[in-house]
């Protein structure tokens, strides 16, 4: 990787409802991909940033009808929001909030500088608008009754009003340039989808909402009756934090990770708005799948939520990292169920690396042995190249398969039976610095485990007290 510097960010998170474990899993993802890059980069060259998108008519519906004004309802969402990361220490550089005072001053200059560069237009809209997805639809994208895909419970709405619409169309020659680089969107499936939804053609966007109707946004710069489109507004919070910490130039990787769902407004329109207001393009849109839980889709209409926080209060929240990094929808969709949590953690944790750690352990005080550190561990270019490439769950089968052949080497070596003291510390050194060697590795997945086992194993007398991952 050629830059010096990375920004990895998330989407932000609708603040009309707390995030569940399928929102969870971008963050924990984006933290690991963090925590590699400061380890490589330094922690100074690395910015990761996640937050919550507050605006829009529906957080507004939502505290109107809980009888409080918006900001007290996106307060309070975005706070559980934020207690939901930190309970799988995420760690985040910012939460940023589309409610910030700079988010809006940075949103209100990039939309002027791109209404003076021509492409922000008066005109009059009729349509279809799901306040769900806070987006226009087509009739092709709504069901048989004329419903939402994601959204069926709700209404579509029909409107009709004077909006200020963004000449998307001008640029469809140069998001078509753009997505022919294999780089640019990953996987390389997703590539090729937003292509042909450029190929398929680009209409002018409606960017602004008349206050009469939502007043809940920010105020458009050229017009103090209209608001900001809520989309148009959000992706600017990438802009919002990077540019402000030196995260947004050439020297940057700037990567953006988001579920499908988003892809399009991000392939197709972030860039398209980048370019006319003159400022740098991400490096890289990587778009994941989702989570299904038992089978089902997570929703609230069908009552299956579940908060990354009550699978931290049972597993913890390394185990829930752990097994969403390993497990989770890095190309493709998922299923996931708490009985495969229960029996990944006692197959990889506690009989895998738990079991490994503290036998070694055990072995290395038996023996009253000292084990040196060494000075330098060779530095592994497949897991470097599976992380660059976002593959956090091939990264994890490469370590676990480093922990497999340790495994092995102390089955066959049986150093419990060793008599002679010379050939016992040839073997346990071996494997013990085997061991040093793999949990090197392990902070970005597990970074609690990660630190209680550098602590036991970080000197020449070996001592670990803890049981890390007592069996379920
Ligand atoms: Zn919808």
């Amino acid at each position: 990787m050629d830059k010096k510097k990375v920004l990895i960010t998330t989407a932000i998170d609708y603040a009309n409802d707390v995030i569940h474990i399928g929102h969870a899993y971008q963050k924990v993802l984006a933290d690991c991909l963090s925590r590699f890059y400061r380890r490589t980069l330094g922690e100074d060259k690395v910015y990761f940033l996640t937050g919550t998108d507050e605006y829009g008519s529906s957080n507004q519906r939502a505290a109107e009808k809980r009888g409080i004004t918006p900001k007290e309802h996106v307060d309070e969402i975005s706070d559980k929001d934020k207690s939901e990361l930190d309970s799988l220490d995420i760690s985040y550089n910012r939460f940023i909030r589309t409610t910030d005072k700079d988010h809006n001053e940075t949103a209100k200059r990039l939309f002027l500088k791109v209404f003076e560069n021509g492409d922000i237009y008066k005109s009059s809209y009729t349509g279809l608008y799901c306040e769900g997805c806070e987006a226009y639809k087509t009739l092709t994208e709504l069901d048989e009754d004329g419903r939402c895909l994601l959204h069926p419970t709700r209404e579509i709405q029909k409107v009709e009003e004077e909006n200020y619409f963004f000449r998307w169309s001008r640029y469809a020659e140069f998001l078509k340039d753009l997505l022919s680089e294999k780089n640019f969107v990953l996987p390389e499936s997703r590539r090729k989808e937003m292509l042909s939804f450029v190929e398929q053609g680009i209409n002018d966007l409606p960017v602004t909402r008349p206050k009469y109707k939502v007043s809940w946004g920010i105020e458009a710069p050229n017009d103090p009756d209209h608001v900001i489109y809520v989309w148009f507004d959000a992706l600017i919070n990438y802009f919002t934090a990077g540019n402000q910490n030196g995260f947004w130039d050439e020297h940057t990787r700037i990567i953006h990770l988001l579920g499908k769902d988003n892809a399009r407004w991000h392939a197709l329109l972030w860039p398209a708005m980048l370019k006319s207001a003159g400022e740098i393009l991400p490096s890289t849109i990587y778009v994941h799948g989702f989570i299904n839980l038992n089978g089902e889709k997570i929703s609230k209409s069908k009552g299956n939520i579940i908060r990354p926080s009550e699978l931290v209060s049972q597993f913890g929240s390394d185990v829930v990292r752990y097994y969403f990094l390993k497990h989770g929808p890095i190309v493709e969709d998922v299923d996931v169920s708490v009985d495969h949590i229960k029996q990944v953690y006692n197959s990889d944790l506690a009989n895998g690396l738990g079991n490994t750690a503290s036998r070694l352990a055990r072995l290395a005080e038996r023996s009253d042995l000292e084990f040196p550190i060494l000075e330098s561990t060779p530095s592994d270019e497949k897991f470097t190249e599976y992380l660059e490439n976002f593959r956090v769950d091939l990264a994890i089968q490469h370590v676990w398969s480093k922990l497999s052949e340790l495994d092995k080497h102390i089955n066959d070596n049986e150093p419990w039976a060793i008599k002679d003291n010379n050939r016992l510390y040839e073997v346990l050194s071996w494997e013990i610095n085997t061991l040093r060697n793999i949990i090197s590795y392990l902070e970005p997945f597990i970074p609690k485990t990660a630190g209680k086992l550098g602590k036991a194993f970080g000197s020449e007398k070996i001592s670990l007290k803890e049981q890390l991952f007592p069996r379920l």
